[in-house]
């Protein structure tokens, strides 16, 4: 036999008996998002390289290290790495910032990044993200905060802790960026390859670098909060009052320049120690100058991303509850051929009424179908044959506590009746 090909390296299957986990993330994502008044967009897999290099930042692990890119027909494209330049192409595109402001957008979708795959980091993963674009308010900055967090809390979560910091605009930065220069040029052999040539470019993105070697160098270097000027100072304490007053709790972690390089001012981690080092299940902040470099008008924005893979293995963890899988509901058994069709009218008359019900497409014997039932998790078994159809009765049983009822078979509607009032009855019966 040939041997089944295996799935790339660093990418998932979500098979059947996991879906629910997802489909617990999606529904609650997207709730909370709507409750806040954002609008789903959708946009392409894949976009002109040169977005990504435009946006994202050349001097990036993402742009430098991580992207899938392909030459197609003498043109450029790469598989999203993130959601946030795409978002705002779309916006540009579609005239969104010429519409009532602010725009407020969300969205649920697949990004690819060549990284090293291990717990938490896929070369395939998925984000959950929102952006709002036209307020330079910090209050902004508050209310997306709230948003991950009112996530974070709809789905059970505990003990995940939010960092706050601001990297300042291009005026603050300048004068930054000439002090990390100062303070790494003496310790330029010892930085990797990568970061002597960040160096020149953009000093700041040596912060962010995963080396440990690198990152013990980095450990005492100036940090941006001490070069803020006034108005990103004053932007960053009205946040962080606001924070305040929501009862949002916060460090302020100065070491914080996430990996992108389009963030201006605000920017924002939330970590879990639960799940390993990739703890990161949410990063995000404000990017004021990226539409304008993207060819818009000078139009401020934020927006965060969080990994749905890295928030379902912390809801594991930390034993959060799930939607319930999908079961079967309703098992019809046919004794024998004749009362086939008879079956198959009554699966087809509850699927109408939206309940879940089966029956045997194997031919399997009576005593196998009694089987395969039980292994489906059917809540009711109603067993057809040539007595039960003659009588034009026969019994509902309940699968987890084994009581029959009594239900009409003469007709498709009385059956379904019949199965309404029995279900009905059961969910209101009291436990024990
Ligand atoms: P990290 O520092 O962990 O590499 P990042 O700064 O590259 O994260 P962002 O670009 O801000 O991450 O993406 C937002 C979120 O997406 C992260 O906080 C994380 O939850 C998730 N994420 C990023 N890269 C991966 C990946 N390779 N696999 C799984 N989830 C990821
Ligand atoms: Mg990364």
């Amino acid at each position: 036999m040939a041997k089944y090909i295996t799935r790339p390296q660093g990418t998932e299957d979500i098979t059947p008996s996991r879906i629910h986990k997802w489909h617990t993330v999606e529904k609650v994502t997207k709730e909370v998002a709507e409750s806040f008044g954002f609008s789903e967009i959708r946009i392409p897999t894949f976009e002109t390289t040169e977005l990504f290099q435009r946006s994202v930042g050349e001097t990036t692990d993402v742009v430098q290290k991580e992207m899938y890119s392909v030459i197609a027909r003498e043109t450029q494209f790469t598989l999203r790495p993130e959601g946030t330049a795409g978002t705002i192409r779309s916006m540009l595109q579609n005239g969104l910032l010429a519409e009532a402001l602010p725009q407020k957008v969300f969205y649920q979708l697949s990004c690819f990044r060549h990284e090293r795959p291990q717990a938490g980091r896929l070369r395939e993963f998925h984000q959950f993200g929102v952006e709002m674009a036209g307020s330079a308010s910090p209050y902004a900055d508050a209310e997306i905060i709230l948003l991950a967090k009112t996530v974070l809390d709809r789905l059970g979560l505990k003990g995940i802790q939010l960092n706050i910091n601001s990297i300042g605009c291009p005026q603050c930065r300048a004068k930054y960026q000439a002090a990390l220069k100062a303070y790494f040029e003496p310790h330029r052999e010892e930085l990797c390859e990568t970061c002597q040539e960040r160096l020149e470019r953009n000093p700041m993105r040596l912060l962010d670098c995963k080396s440990p070697e690198d990152q013990a160098i980095a450990k005492d270097a100036p940090i941006i909060l001490d070069y803020l000027c006034e108005e990103c100072s004053t932007h960053f304490e009205t946040l962080q009052k606001t924070l305040k007053e929501m009862q949002v709790e916060y460090a302020i972690n100065p070491k914080i320049v996430r990996g992108l390089d389009y963030y201006t001012k605000t920017v924002f981690e939330f970590i879990t120690t639960d799940i390993g080092a990739q703890g990161t299940v949410c990063g995000g902040g404000r990017y004021d100058g990226l539409i304008e470099q993207l060819g818009g008008q000078k139009v401020p924005a934020l927006g965060f991303g969080m990994g749905l893979e890295r928030l379902i293995l912390t809801m594991e963890s930390q034993n959060c509850e799930f939607l319930s899988q999908k079961k079967c509901e309703v098992y019809i058994a046919p004794m024998d051929d004749a009362a086939r069709p008879t079956a198959l009218r009554f699966v087809n008359a509850l699927r109408e009424m939206g309940v879940c019900a089966e029956f045997d497409l194997m031919d399997r014997s009576f005593k196998s179908q009694m089987k395969y039932a039980n292994k489906l998790g059917a809540k009711y078994l109603v067993v057809l044959g040539s007595n039960e159809l003659e009588q034009g009765e026969g019994q509902l049983k309940n699968m987890e506590t084994g009581e029959q009822k009594s239900i009409r078979l003469d007709s498709a509607d009385h059956f379904c009746e019949d199965y309404s009032d029995i279900s009905i009855g059961d969910m209101f019966q009291p436990k024990l």
